[in-house]
């Protein structure tokens, strides 16, 4: 396929160049003009403007920071310079009314639009292993099917345009709640005087049981891959996950919900990224609840 690829970044990058890697024909571009040199030395095509990138394309991939980038894109001209009846897919973690309004803008510019989020972080972008959740229609989803497949292991379709985003923000939020629910269980289990390993032996197979505790343990030791014992590297940076948190409380608010352990997690984890924790994984959360706890002696 001929694929105008935008947003070269820690993501986008090794995703196109697996796509590359699988055969097909990837112009890419990033605003930033270190980002075109190292795509060059990973084999990946670039064009010296957006609009180059974009022309002839069949499918148009964005991986960018925020909906504000990929609105202010659309709006100032790469709709525009698309071949009619192009199918615009945005991998982007953004707010969801903002993917349904890009969704609109391109579907009213003659073209056609997907949402697809990814999980499985830049390890993930470089061996080809993502998670997709994807928000288009059947149509859409069977023509992106074959790229996702390159860039990923999985992907899930979630519904129409801004369910993949969706998807991505509530099963964030409910990491989010997870991981300080679990470093919180930790360190009163500390206080109560507890190994790791007993409370971990305990959680893992009681009803505590989830991923915060079995795959990405917060306390050093009982799950030896976990960032925990390499010193919070991440992983999920912290950063991320405060961001993601600020679009699931965006969507808590547009819909009504009350969602007040998600809002609480929003406001812990973008303390936790001011405090230093913007690049250490999310599981570092644990740290902050130890300094915050007052000593009983
Ligand atoms: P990044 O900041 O490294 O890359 C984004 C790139 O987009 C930058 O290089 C930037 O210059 C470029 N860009 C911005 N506006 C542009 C424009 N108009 N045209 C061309 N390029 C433009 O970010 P990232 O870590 O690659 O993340 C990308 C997206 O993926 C984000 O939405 C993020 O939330 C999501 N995500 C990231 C991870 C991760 O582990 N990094 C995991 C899952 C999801």
């Amino acid at each position: 396929m001929k694929i105008g690829f935008l947003g070269l970044g820690h993501m986008g990058l090794p995703m196109a160049a697996n796509l590359v890697k699988a055969g097909h024909q990837v112009t890419g571009f990033d605003v930033v003009p270190a980002a075109l040199e190292t795509a060059a030395g990973l084999a990946v095509p670039t064009a010296d403007s957006a609009v180059q990138a974009v022309a002839g394309a069949e499918v148009v991939l964005t991986m960018f920071p925020s909906g504000k980038h990929l609105l202010d894109a659309y709006r100032g001209g790469l709709l525009a310079a698309a071949d009619p009846n192009t199918l615009f897919l945005d991998c982007s973690t953004i707010n969801v009314d903002e993917a349904r309004a890009a969704a609109a803008l391109a579907v009213e510019a003659g073209h056609r639009a997907a949402d697809a989020p990814v999980s499985g972080g830049v390890v993930g972008a470089e061996a080809g292993t993502l998670t997709f959740m994807v928000g288009a229609s059947d149509q859409e989803f069977e023509t992106i099917s074959p790229l996702l497949e390159v860039m990923g292991k999985r992907a899930v379709h979630c519904g129409g345009n801004g369910a993949g985003q969706a998807a991505k923000i509530c099963n964030n939020m409910l990491l989010g709640v997870t991981m300080i629910a679990a470093s919180e269980a930790f360190v009163l289990g500390e206080k109560l005087g507890l190994e790791h390993q007993a409370l971990y032996d305990v959680i893992s197979t009681a009803s505590g049981q989830c991923w915060a505790v079995t795959t990405n343990c917060p306390v050093p030791g009982p799950v030896p891959s976990s960032p925990a014992n390499r010193d919070y590297q991440p992983g999920f940076a912290g950063a991320l996950m405060s961001k993601d948190l600020g679009l699931a409380v965006a969507a808590l608010q547009s819909t009504g919900v009350a969602g007040e352990l998600g809002t609480l997690a929003s406001q812990i984890y973008a303390r936790f990224a001011e405090d230093g924790g913007a690049g250490r994984d999310f599981s570092g959360i644990i740290t902050e609840i130890r300094e915050h706890s007052v000593s009983a002696d």
